[in-house]
């Protein structure tokens, strides 16, 4: 799976970085970005539970 963030959403407020810095980081404007290419298997859940929990559902998963 793939995990995508919507730039023109995402409203840079931490949380998806702090929950899952394996996937989501920080870009230098603020906002989060996803890895590029496949999330490993083990942050597959992590991912998820943080597009889940995105205040403003900026994150897309691509299974
Ligand atoms: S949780 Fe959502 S709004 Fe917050 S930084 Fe991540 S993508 Fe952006």
């Amino acid at each position: 799976m793939r995990a995508i963030v919507d730039q023109d959403t995402c409203t840079a407020c931490g949380l998806c970085i702090d929950m899952c810095p394996d996937v989501f980081q920080e870009a230098p404007d603020g906002n989060a970005i996803a890895i590029e290419g496949d999330v490993p298997s083990e942050f597959e859940e992590l991912a998820r539970d943080a597009a889940d929990q995105c205040p403003v559902e900026a994150i897309s998963i691509d299974e």
